[in-house]
This record gives structure tokens, C-alpha cells and sequence, in this order.
């Protein structure tokens, strides 16, 4: 049986013996005021935080509630990112069939429960370095700085009507603090788990700070080291499934205006609009023609750049 099989259901069987509220999740089912909700694997080939989740919750030393659940169990079997729609895009409309929108609709009032929503990611391509990537939320941005264990932070602007919305948007949305980290490149590595195993052990330390010793989110905050932060300004439509970009770019590698990155269905060049950082890059697997196997992702590349000016008042600032 293949590992992150094992793994699985290495959850799933201790999860029978201490349920959490929804199917395929595990609680400490302690009665506490103060829930921490950790998601893993919501794209189901990112199960790298596997191994950390097992040996956090076997540890199970808190003394408030803790629910951790697996977004896309079903995905997670396959191997694959999801099975009918993308989970993390469907939190808009939870009134559609999709097996991903029926999970979605049972794992929102677990969010809508939480103190703090913390959802563990893998990037597809390689990446230079982890990285926490969610909308701007004020506190969920304290949160990241005070957790820390890594020094990027990709944000993107608050939209007032989105078309689609993740489960980070969906929990900010209802006034619960909500990180996404992006902890290394999918799939069981060491340097994934590792990364895990410190962000859980960090979130549990300031999780009991904010709300059992009752200390300002902000006052931690401010204490610990500033993140490096980047805002998503550009994003590429993959438009045709024979544009390509060029070969080997990974996730935060820097990009000048005017570079070439890639060529369209015509052979003709585009390139980076500005300068920045590229994130995720995408290399679909290609027929002998060079036509992507279909459906495309929507977009073949974002660009984002370093935010110079205050991030809160930038933010704000219309897309
Ligand atoms: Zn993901």
C-alpha cells in the first residue's frame, strides 16, 4: 500500500476512537471556549503534513479543544488535486452537488466553530522557500508574524464580491483569524514535515498565549520578526491549452519587466509585466502536438511583488 494511504488511514482509525464533529476529522473533545481547527490535505495530493498531524495528535497534550480534519479525503485516495471541483474554490455557493461542494458544506460550521482555522498546503512545482498566502485579514496577518517559522507572506486584495472563495476566505469571512500556509513541494518530503511539525508546535504556544493567558495577538506580533511581504498583481489566464511557459521556473523565483516567460499558442513571447516574484507556475502533462490535457488550471502563472508601503492602507486599494 502506497504511504500517504497508510497514512490516511492511520488517521481516519484514530479518528474513530475520538471523532470531531464531521466526518473524517479527529478532536481532543476537550469542552473549552477556545478551538483550534487545523485542516490537512483540502487538495489531496498535499499530504505532506500528514506525518506532523499523526505525531501532534498522538502527543495530544492541549489543555483547550483541537479539531484537525482531512479536506479531501476522497482526492487524497486518488492521488489528485480533487475529484469533481477544486475545494478550495467552492465556499461561494455550497448549494451544488459536487462531491467537494457536499464536503465543503459539512466542514463550514466546523470553521465557523473555530478560534483560529489554521489550513496546511503544499505547492505543485518547486518552491524557494515555504510561505504563508491568504487575503489580507488584519489579525490573521498578526497570526502569521507571531507563528512565524517561515519569512514570506503572500496576501492578495480584499474583494468585496468574489467569484470564487477558499476555505481561509470563507473563515475570515465569518470573522474567524485564518492562515494558509504553503509549507514545501507537494507530496511526503522531510522538509514539509518538518516545517509542520514546527508550525504546529508554534500555533499551539501562541494559540494558549492569546486566549488562556489572554495576551494581544498584536503584542506578539509585534515581537517577533516582520515577514517579507509580497502582493499578488498580476495573474496569467492559461487561455489555450498550446501556451506554455518556459521551462524550470519554480515558486518565488524573481522575474524581471519585460522578461520572457513563456510562448503562446501563435509562438509568440509574453512576458512579466512588471518585476516581481513568480508563483505558481504550472506544467500540465502535454500530448506529442505540445496541447495541454484539458481542463487547463485557470491561470499559468501570477506574478506578485514586494509590498514597499504599508500593507493595511495598500490593501485596502481596489484590485
Ligand atoms: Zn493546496
Amino acid at each position: 500500500m502506497e504511504r500517504h494511504i497508510e497514512l490516511l488511514n492511520e488517521f481516519l482509525n484514530i479518528s474513530t476512537k475520538s471523532p470531531g464533529s464531521i466526518p473524517s476529522s479527529w478532536s481532543n473533545q476537550i469542552e473549552s471556549q477556545n478551538h483550534l481547527v487545523v485542516a490537512a490535505c483540502t487538495h489531496g495530493n498535499e499530504y505532506g503534513s500528514l506525518p506532523a498531524i499523526l505525531k501532534w495528535i498522538k502527543s495530544n497534550s492541549f489543555d483547550f479543544r483541537v479539531t484537525v480534519f482531512i479536506g479531501n479525503p476522497e482526492a487524497v485516495k486518488k492521488n489528485t488535486r480533487f475529484v469533481e471541483e477544486d475545494l478550495n474554490r467552492v465556499y461561494t455557493d455550497l448549494s451544488r452537488n459536487s462531491l467537494e461542494s457536499q464536503r465543503a458544506k459539512e466542514i463550514a460550521p466546523l470553521i465557523q466553530d473555530a478560534n483560529l482555522f489554521l489550513d496546511l498546503h503544499q505547492t505543485i512545482e518547486p518552491t524557494l522557500s515555504p510561505f504563508y498566502i491568504f487575503r489580507y485579514d488584519k489579525t490573521s496577518a498578526h497570526w502569521a508574524r507571531a507563528i512565524g517559522c517561515v519569512t514570506e507572506f503572500v496576501t492578495k486584495p480584499i474583494l468585496s464580491n468574489p467569484e470564487t472563495m477558499t476555505q481561509n476566505e470563507f473563515a475570515t469571512s465569518h470573522g474567524v483569524p485564518s492562515l494558509t500556509i504553503e509549507l514545501g513541494p507537494k507530496g511526503l518530503n522531510r522538509s514539509s514535515e518538518l516545517l509542520a511539525d514546527k508550525v504546529l508546535s508554534r500555533t499551539v504556544e501562541v494559540f494558549r498565549s492569546v486566549y488562556l493567558d489572554k495576551v494581544p495577538i498584536a503584542d506578539i506580533s509585534k515581537k517577533s520578526p516582520a515577514l517579507s511581504m509580497f502582493k499578488i498583481t498580476h495573474q496569467e489566464s492559461f487561455d489555450h491549452p498550446q501556451k506554455a511557459l518556459k521551462k524550470g521556473l519554480k515558486n518565488l523565483d524573481p522575474c524581471n519587466k519585460g522578461e520572457s516567460l513563456g510562448k503562446d499558442e501563435n509562438g509568440k513571447e509574453f512576458y512579466a509585466p512588471r518585476d516581481g516574484v513568480i508563483l505558481f507556475p504550472k506544467y500540465p502533462e502535454r500530448d506529442s502536438k505540445g496541447s495541454a490535457h484539458l481542463p487547463l488550471p485557470h491561470k499559468i502563472y501570477v506574478l506578485a511583488e514586494v509590498v514597499t508601503s504599508d500593507p493595511e492602507l495598500e490593501l485596502k486599494l481596489k484590485e
